[in-house]
This record gives structure tokens, C-alpha cells and sequence, in this order.
């Protein structure tokens, strides 16, 4: 069956190509997903746009969404931008350099402008020129500063080597998303998930989270399955009309309301990640 063979061999070549492809992408080092929360994105690398074409992918997210170092590196704010675009960009240990444009100005939802590119509004607070930031650490807010305005929010972002920008999108599809942005320090935090109960187990609890607050007072939105380890140190609550009364683990069933502290933990990827069992609940709370 000579013919089958050669299309077997043509298969093989083909695959090869297609391998080698991959492996000459693959320089870029996997990524932290660059907005942590729900998000939607195409591939609309390269497509047309006022003024050129699209050199990045846009990554539609909700209003203050955290942005995140995709890698880790150094971060050089840009704000001069004639349009008032607040944007940065991170030169990544790797080699290459990613940048997040129409990073947030505004102080409330209404898209007023009147935040600036500033600390606390576009940026991490503290988050200055040249400062190091690690993989998955808070870098600023998703908005729709400069040419975005009346547009939604968004985050433009770009993955460029020596000054030439790459399609973004495969290693976005690849990136890993992380519950939460880093601090700039890993001295230890705690999360309150705020959310409904899908499954209890002697020693697990699969919570679908709506709502992030950290112990540093960031709070964010992301819907997603967090699934926390259980144990004898657990302490059980329930709150009714008369108040937050003491409870037990039997008192937790799918579909109730529960807020869940953390235990303690140091801001590490790995906790970023977030694998079922990585997080321990310190305290449970329904109602
Ligand atoms: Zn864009």
C-alpha cells in the first residue's frame, strides 16, 4: 500500500512543520494571563484600524479589571501619550517586551476622565519606572483611556520582539489565569471569595466565586470555580436577620450564598493558579 504510506510521510512532514512552527513561537516564555477576571478576545491581530493595523490582540474585560505582569521583569510607564492614552510597558525577562494600552482613567464607571494616568487609577499603587515586578503582579486597571474612549473597556495588548510585534493571541489562548494579581511584596495575604456552594466533601469545598477582596483591600470580579481544602481548623458560620451565628460543615449545601476566608498563604504562583485543594478555607459562611 505504497500510496497510503506516502500520505502517511506527507502527514508526518506536515505535522513536523507544523511543530517547528510552534517550537519557533514558543521563545515566549508561557504567560500569566494578562486581566485577571472574565474576559473575551479574537484574534484580531493584524486586522485594519484607523491609522494601521492592529499590532496586538484586544482583551475585552470589565472596567478595573487588574492587569498583571505577563512574565516577570521591569515596567516602564508611558503617559505623555498625545491621545491620553495610559499605558505601559514590561520588558520582559526573556527578551521580550509586552505592552498594555488603555489602562484605566477614569474614578467611577461613567468613563468621566478624570482620574489620569495615575497611581491608584491606571497603575498599581507605588508602581514606578524601572521598578521589577514579578509574574502575575499587579501592574494597573483595565479602562478605555485614549482612543477607546466611548468605546468599551478594553485592554490592548501587545507582545513585541526587538521593537517587531508578534500575534499574541496562541500564547494568550496558552496563558494561565490566575485567581488573583500579586502584591508587590509576598509577605502573606488572605481572600474573602464571595460566591454560592457547588459541592462539599469531608475535606473539600467547591465554591462558584462572583467577587474577590484581598487582605490588602484590592476587589475585583471574576466568576469562577475555586475549589478550597477543608479541615478541623475550619470554623463554620452562618448569618441570619439576628446576626453571624456559629455553625458546622453539615450546615453547607450546593446553592447556598457563602463567603469563604482564606487561610493565610504567601502570594506565590502557585496559589495564583489556584488548583483545587492549593487554598484553604479558614472560615465558611453561609447565608
Ligand atoms: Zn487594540
Amino acid at each position: 500500500m505504497p500510496s497510503y504510506r506516502t500520505t502517511a510521510r506527507g502527514l508526518l512532514l506536515l505535522l513536523l512543520v507544523g511543530g517547528f512552527c510552534g517550537t519557533a513561537n514558543a521563545a515566549v516564555p508561557s504567560l500569566a494571563f494578562p486581566v485577571v477576571g472574565n474576559v473575551s478576545f479574537t484574534n484580531d491581530y493584524g486586522a485594519p484600524r484607523p491609522g494601521g493595523w492592529h499590532q496586538g490582540n484586544d482583551i475585552m474585560a470589565r472596567w478595573r479589571a487588574p492587569a498583571i505582569a505577563a512574565e516577570r521583569g521591569t515596567v516602564e510607564l508611558h503617559t505623555g501619550s498625545t491621545l491620553g492614552t495610559c499605558m505601559l510597558y514590561l520588558q520582559g525577562a526573556s527578551g521580550y517586551t509586552y505592552v498594555y494600552i488603555h489602562l484605566n482613567n477614569d474614578l467611577t464607571a461613567k468613563s468621566e476622565d478624570s482620574g489620569g494616568c495615575k497611581e491608584g487609577v491606571a497603575y498599581a499603587p507605588g508602581l514606578r519606572t524601572g521598578d521589577f515586578v514579578r509574574k502575575g503582579e499587579l501592574l494597573g486597571y483595565v479602562g478605555d483611556s485614549g482612543d477607546a474612549e466611548n468605546g468599551m473597556d478594553h485592554l490592548h495588548f501587545e507582545i513585541r520582539k526587538n521593537g517587531t510585534p508578534q500575534n499574541p493571541y496562541n500564547h494568550l489562548l496558552a496563558a494561565r489565569h490566575v485567581l488573583y494579581p500579586k502584591p508587590a511584596t509576598l509577605d502573606p495575604i488572605w481572600l474573602l471569595l464571595k460566591g454560592t456552594v457547588r459541592s462539599v466533601t469531608a475535606d473539600t469545598l467547591e465554591v462558584t466565586v462572583g467577587k474577590i477582596r484581598m487582605s490588602n483591600g484590592w476587589r475585583f470580579y471574576y466568576t469562577r470555580r475555586v475549589t478550597l481544602a477543608l479541615s478541623g481548623e475550619t470554623v463554620y458560620q452562618q448569618s441570619s436577620s439576628s446576626g453571624v451565628v456559629a455553625s458546622s460543615s453539615a450546615g453547607v449545601k450546593p446553592g447556598d450564598a457563602v463567603r469563604v476566608w482564606t487561610t493565610n498563604f504567601a502570594p506565590t504562583w502557585q496559589t495564583q493558579v489556584a488548583n483545587p485543594g492549593v487554598l484553604a478555607a479558614h472560615t465558611v459562611r453561609t447565608g
